[in-house]
């Protein structure tokens, strides 16, 4: 029976996006900033840094390594500040140059743009792409998608592998994985990670973007009409369309420099019309402004076409990229990286708890000295190993009893049981504060005080 209501269905499903490639200045810097970035990525973990794994997030240690710093569970406030720094700089940079960070650093970009190189390399350029994936399956085919799969999967499972490489040494993990001992974790995360590359890199490529990237939305926030966008002249493009190469005359019949052939499109990686005006799915990798130039060149007219532009200026007023905000963002950066600058510089090499023994508030010797025990957790934050002095202070003549050394290793943990003893005559309340300062041997500024209480009778003199 023929119903007299057509349903609609509320699913589209999505067509693959073929982006054509294209090689002119921007590409040339965008697959510049691809190849530094992967190659900081994958080459980090292998670097030695005086002895150790350059970068090195120690998590069963609670030891993060950069470098010459070792960093420890309470100096996780500089990493609460470097996110903010991060989100700050992401304020600065969109202010400034709209999705810079999108079309030209964003891991996603940079993974999606070299499994699209994997892409071409095995099945051709978009044309040869198109047509083989419209073909029906034949022996050629599948040899190309399997073949190209697993080029992906290999570059996944070592992008995942050096991921847990900045977690386990390197070096370690690279044997084990030879030796078949990898552990349950580092399995986990190693496919964990191979598998989320490989989809969001391979197969979701812009939907990622489009689809489940915040900063897609909230960007328009930080835009105002003085951002660097890429954008499309219609001034000078419209009205669009074809025409011979020959013909100068075609803005008396009407036509804009725009030539309607569609290379803008076919080029994005997103698949929008930029000349449909600025859009959320633009990530900004000015691939369109090379396509246009390209064309621009060929029909020789003025290059520019597309371009980085702001809104003020495509609309014939003055425009500054430089405005107030631009300055308050790179001051907030600025103060930021200084106060992180200057904590990590000053920070203490030594920590120390003081924890009092709960079970015993304090005893009393056959001479009638009062005495508190205490465990002195020492934390020795520096690359080197120390011997401690502990000086006492806060009540008179009071001795300090203890029957180990403070001998530290190299950014390593010791807890010891320490004595106090005081007259009882120098006790003036049942609580009173006193001071632990511990001080390497060998080196004097490596120091720190820390306060605690002793315990006393409540002695009436
Ligand atoms: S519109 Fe241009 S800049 Fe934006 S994503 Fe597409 S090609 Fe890149
Ligand atoms: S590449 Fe340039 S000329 Fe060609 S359609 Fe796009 S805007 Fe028009």
């Amino acid at each position: 029976m023929k119903s007299s209501e057509e349903s609609q269905s509320l699913f589209a499903s999505h067509e693959k996006i073929h982006p054509r490639f294209v090689l002119g200045f921007f590409s040339r810097l965008k697959i510049l900033s691809g190849l530094v970035l992967l190659g900081i990525y994958y080459a980090i973990p292998w670097i030695q840094w005086d002895g150790q794994q350059s970068i090195l997030f120690d998590l069963p240690a609670r030891q993060f390594h950069i470098l010459s710093l070792t960093f420890w569970p309470q100096d996780l406030i500089y990493l609460a500040f470097l996110l903010i720094v991060a989100a700050m700089t992401l304020f600065f940079f969109t202010s400034l140059a709209g999705r810079l960070w999108c079309g030209f650093a964003c891991p996603q970009t940079i993974w999606t743009d070299a499994y699209l190189w994997m892409e071409r390399l095995v099945e051709g350029n978009r044309t040869q792409q198109i047509k083989l994936d419209k073909a029906p399956m034949s022996f050629r085919k599948l040899r190309l998608k399997v073949t190209k799969h697993s080029l992906w999967i290999i570059f996944a499972l070592w992008t995942g592998f050096t991921f847990v490489g900045y977690f386990t040494p390197i070096n370690e993990l690279s044997g084990r994985i030879l030796d078949m001992q990898l552990g349950e974790w580092e399995t986990f995360w190693l496919l964990f990670y191979s598998f989320a590359i490989y989809g969001m890199a391979g197969i979701m490529r812009e939907q990622v973007c489009t689809y489940m990237c915040p900063y897609a939305r909230f960007q328009s926030a930080m835009f105002d009409k003085n951002t660097m966008i890429i954008a499309y002249d219609e001034e000078r493009g419209e009205q669009r369309g074809t025409r011979k190469k020959s013909d100068k005359d075609y803005k008396k019949k009407g036509l804009g420099d725009c030539i309607d052939c569609t290379m803008c499109v076919q080029v994005c990686p997103t698949g929008i019309d930029i000349r449909k005006g600025l859009q959320y799915q633009c990530i900004s990798c000015s691939a369109c402004i090379d396509a246009c130039n390209e064309i621009m060149g060929k029909v020789s007219y003025p290059k520019g076409l597309i371009r980085y532009t702001t809104e003020n200026k495509l609309e014939g007023r003055s425009s500054s990229i430089l405005r107030p905000r631009i300055f308050v963002y790179a001051g907030i950066l600025l103060a930021l990286l200084i106060g992180i600058g200057h904590g990590i510089a000053t920070r203490s090499l030594v920590e120390v708890d003081v924890i009092r023994d709960r079970n015993n508030l304090f005893s009393e010797t056959y001479d009638g000295t009062i005495e508190n025990i205490y465990r002195l957790r020492v934390m020795n934050l520096d690359k080197q190993v120390h011997r401690y002095q502990v000086q006492v202070t806060g009540i008179e003549d009071l001795v300090l009893l203890k029957e180990d050394d403070i001998l530290v290793d190299a950014a390593s943990i010791t807890t010891l049981s320490v004595r106090l003893a005081a007259q009882p005559e120098n006790l003036h309340k049942r609580s009173t504060p006193v001071y632990f300062q511990l001080t390497a041997e060998d080196n004097a500024s490596i120091s720190i005080i820390e306060e605690a209480r002793f315990l006393g009778p409540l002695i009436r003199h």
